[in-house]
C-alpha cells in the first residue's frame, strides 16, 4: 500500500517552547519533547518533500531532520509564525536550480507579497532571493502523486486552510471547523489539529474544544500541535484520552495515500 511519511517540524505555538524569559516548569523542563518549535509538518513521498508552512524555525528544523531538497510549500494562513522562514528556501534554489511551487490562498498572497516585497518585486539585486512561484489553491489539488484536499476552517476572524491527504490531515491555527469542511476531516487514521492550552483563546481551539472535534470526527489518532508552555508534554499527555497525544518536534509516521 503505498504511502508517505509524515514528521512533525515544529509542534509549537508562535513564540515557541520554552518561551523567552519564561522559567516555568515547562519552559525549564529537561523532557526534549518540552522543546517546541514554530509549527510546520514535512511531507515525504518517492523522493520528494512537501512542506506545509515555512516556521521562523525552519532551517534548524531542516538541519535536525536533514531535509535534502524542498519540493513544494503549502501554506495554511500568513501570520508571521507560518511564513517568515521563507527566506531559508535559498540553498535548496541554488542546489535545484529551480524555483519552488508555493500553494496559498490569494489572501495569503496578498500578505506574502507585502512581507516578502523584496522577493516579489521583480528588482534585480546583488543579493539572491528566495525563488518562489506561487499558485492559488482553489480546491483540491495534485503534486508529485499526492492528491491534497484544502479543508477551510476560521482561525479567529480569519480565514485558514488545514490540508488533508491521504488518511491524515493538519489543521493547525483554528478555532472553529464550519459544518461544510467536516465530511472532509471523515475517516482519517491521524488528524494534527491545533490544541494551544487549556484556557479559552479566541483564536485558537483549546484541550477540550478539540477533543470535542475529535470525538465528533472519530480519527483513529489525533495529535495536538501549536502546543504552548501550559502543556507539559509527560504531564499533560497522562491526561488526554487514549488515542490522542501531544505532538511533538520530530515526531513521525507513516500515512496510507
Ligand atoms: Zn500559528
Ligand atoms: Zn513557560
Ligand atoms: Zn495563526
Amino acid at each position: 500500500m503505498a504511502s508517505l511519511q509524515l514528521t512533525v517540524l515544529g509542534s509549537g505555538t508562535s513564540m515557541g517552547v520554552p518561551t523567552l524569559g519564561c522559567h516555568c516548569a515547562v519552559c525549564d523542563s529537561a523532557d526534549p519533547h518540552d522543546k517546541r518549535t514554530r509549527p510546520s509538518i514535512l511531507l515525504a513521498h518517492n523522493g520528494r518533500n512537501v512542506m506545509i508552512d515555512t516556521a521562523p524555525d525552519f532551517r534548524f528544523q531542516a538541519m535536525r531532520e536533514k531535509i535534502d531538497r524542498l519540493d513544494a510549500v503549502l501554506y495554511t494562513h500568513s501570520h508571521a509564525d507560518h511564513i517568515l522562514g521563507l527566506d531559508d528556501i535559498r540553498p535548496y534554489n541554488l542546489k535545484q536550480r529551480s524555483a519552488v511551487p508555493a500553494y496559498t490562498t490569494e489572501d495569503t498572497q496578498v500578505t506574502l507579497r507585502r512581507q516578502f516585497a523584496y522577493v516579489f518585486d521583480n528588482v534585480v539585486t546583488e543579493s539572491s532571493v528566495p525563488d518562489v512561484e506561487l499558485h492559488t489553491i482553489d480546491g483540491p489539488f495534485d503534486l508529485f502523486g499526492l492528491r491534497f484536499t484544502p479543508v477551510p476552517a476560521r482561525h479567529g476572524s480569519q480565514p485558514v486552510l488545514g490540508f488533508r491527504f491521504g488518511k491524515a490531515a493538519y489543521l493547525t491555527d483554528f478555532s472553529t471547523v464550519p459544518e461544510s469542511s467536516k465530511h472532509l476531516l471523515r475517516g482519517l487514521d491521524d488528524f494534527i489539529l491545533d490544541a494551544l492550552r487549556y484556557t479559552p483563546h479566541p483564536m485558537h481551539s483549546n484541550v477540550e474544544q478539540s477533543l470535542e472535534l475529535v470525538r465528533e470526527l472519530q480519527p483513529k489518532r489525533a495529535w495536538f500541535t501549536h502546543i504552548c508552555h501550559d502543556l507539559g508534554h509527560e504531564r499533560d499527555n497522562a491526561k488526554l484520552p487514549q488515542g490522542v497525544r501531544l505532538a511533538y518536534d520530530g515526531l513521525k509516521f507513516e500515512v496510507q495515500i
